[in-house]
């Protein structure tokens, strides 16, 4: 049976929770533990698949299909252990439950109450996958205090009172202020964060203090003292170069050890990091730089393409070049010739997106970088992008456009090279969705496989002839454009198995251009970047030596 690990906040929120618990999830790996990280959100949407990224950054999609957090892709980049739909659970999900339980009669007629009927089902949701790993380790989304989160710490009480002794533990993240007029780190919000834990019965084992100065000797005994934690508990998390340092850095301060030590592990198995330590080596040590300009949506927040910007940043390490982001908003090509902002760029990436603002200017840059020669990944939207601008601009569709965007107008504008999916298969049964679904999960996600064809540059890039990649999207390029499209030198590279949905486009005789319609951000890893990113910043390379 698993140990319990659950990560908590206090203070102020964005500490960095997510990244925390990553880095120590990616630490017990390296003393030879195998672990699962699960998510625990007190908002009430069912899942964050409806919320926009200015609210949530970025969806994470799972290989089971689910829509969930985007702490999860820290998990996964950290641990490499792929998440699953049961490791990301929000309040919504649980009373959703709680009250279809209820319509059913389950509950025998009893009243139906947040204790025990809501605190159950939370129990339930932490158990699930148990017997699989050594440690399970449990994030609390917020921070302690709010009346949303409630149910989860009162949750948590419960279960680690029902556990034998010695089996779960809690891990508490807060911050210590520094007020520069007295020179002074603060730990007064700190202890009031730990009474406000203590409150609802639960006792930290482990502080993480976030700090952006060293924490003197003397601040950590106070802390410990009237938090009543051990000295060897609190620990310093300082702020970072790059998140990747984070596992080495925590280590360094004792974090894993003292996580052993409060489970009464002894002696502590000795840690293996040289995955860490070549991952800090090849971000320390790289040489030059490349220039990516990412032209989407939600340019201002950095969050709601989070995988994608560490997948490049994965891409460079592969390189051992450093990867420049730079965001650009779409919209600007729909009153700005392109050229003179993308010209110093060295590779374009149109990510995904959803809804027609900023689309013609999407497909500016996709015109700029096929006829300029510029290395382009199209993901998803990017890839629509692409065949809608090869439609128009070599093909002849002059008006070449996506159903999606006809359908949110509510007229038809465009012919539709890229149609709405209704149905397709999944494994060996078929999936049908109508337009008027519900808009939480009508799309198709998840895992699916596709088939590359030989002689290709994907073939060549990924290096095997089938690949799995994850989805999320309602529509899809119109396969009876395929000879028109193909004769104009664009190319179908990847195919679902069955050969009839597109999955991967490139375009033949250029330097790299690519569209894919999965995500290949979700499965790269800072230790195994994703083929397609390690070749997208290889050409990038290859281009900023052309200049
Ligand atoms: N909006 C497009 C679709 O639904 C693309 C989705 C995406 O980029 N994730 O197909």
């Amino acid at each position: 049976m698993a140990r319990y690990i659950f990560i908590t906040g206090g203070v102020v929120s964005s500490l960095g929770k997510g990244l925390a618990s990553a880095a120590l999830g990616a630490l017990l790996q390296a003393r030879g533990y195998s672990v699962r990280l699960r998510k625990l959100d007190p908002y009430l949407n069912v899942d964050p698949g409806t919320m926009s990224p200015f609210e949530h950054g970025e969806v994470f999609v799972t290989d089971d299909g689910a829509e969930t957090d985007l702490d999860l892709g820290h998990y996964e980049r950290f641990t490499g252990v792929p998440a699953r739909k049961t490791d990301s659970v929000s309040s919504g999900r649980i009373y959703s439950t709680v009250l279809e339980k209820e319509r059913r009669g389950d509950y025998l007629g009893k009243t139906i109450q947040v204790v025990p009927h809501v605190t159950n089902e939370i129990k339930d949701y932490l158990r699930i996958g148990e017997a699989e790993v050594d440690f399970m380790l449990c994030e609390i989304g917020g921070t302690v205090g709010d009346i949303e989160g409630l149910p989860f710490f009162e949750a948590i009480r419960q279960f680690i009172h029902e556990r034998p002794r010695g089996e779960c533990i809690l891990m508490h993240l807060t911050l210590l202020p520094y007020l520069a007029a007295s020179g002074e780190l603060k730990t007064k919000p700190t202890q009031h964060s730990v009474k406000e834990l203590q409150s609802i019965g639960l006792a930290p084992d482990v502080l993480l203090l976030r700090s952006e100065h060293p924490i003197p000797e003397k601040e950590r005994e106070k802390i410990a003292l009237f938090c009543n934690v051990r000295k060897e508990s609190v620990i310093a998390a300082y702020d970072l170069k790059t998140i990747y340092e984070a596992p080495l850095a925590y280590h360094r301060e004792g974090l894993d050890q003292a996580v052993l030590d409060a489970f009464g592990i002894s002696p502590a198995p000795r840690p293996n990091l040289t995955r860490w330590e070549d991952v800090m080596d090849r971000i320390t040590n790289a040489e030059g730089e490349v220039r990516v300009a990412i032209v989407g949506k939600y340019t201002q927040l950095g969050d709601a393409y989070k995988s994608i910007a560490e997948a490049l940043t994965h891409g460079g390490m592969a390189n051992r070049t450093r990867v420049r982001i730079e965001w650009v908003d779409a919209e600007l090509f729909e009153r700005e010739d392109p050229a003179p902002h993308l010209q110093r760029f060295h590779a374009i990436l149109v990510p995904g997106g959803f809804g027609e603002r900023g689309t013609e200017g999407k497909i500016k840059a996709v015109e700029f970088a096929r006829t300029r020669g510029v290395p382009y990944l199209g993901i998803c939207l990017g890839m629509q992008m692409a065949v809608i601008e090869a439609a128009r601009h070599l093909a002849g569709v002059t008006n070449a456009g996506s159903e999606e965007f006809d359908h949110e107008a509510g007229e038809k504008r465009f012919t539709p090279v890229i149609y709405h999916l209704k149905e397709w298969v999944q494994g060996n049964h078929v999936v049908e969705r109508k337009l008027g679904d519900d808009k939480g999960g009508s799309m198709r996600l998840g895992a699916y496989n596709a088939k590359l064809t030989p002689g290709s540059r994907v073939a060549e890039v990924y290096g095997t002839l089938e690949i799995e990649e994850r989805h999320r999207h309602r529509y899809e390029v119109d396969m009876t454009y395929r000879d028109k499209l193909e004769a104009c030198g664009l190319m179908f590279s990847g195919m679902s198995p069955d050969g009839k949905l597109p999955e991967i486009v490139e375009v033949k005789g250029h330097p790299w251009f690519i569209g894919v319609q999965f995500h290949p951000e979700l499965k790269s890893k800072p230790f195994a970047p994703h083929p397609l990113f390690a070749d997208f910043i290889r050409a990038a390379v290859e281009a900023s030596r052309l200049v």
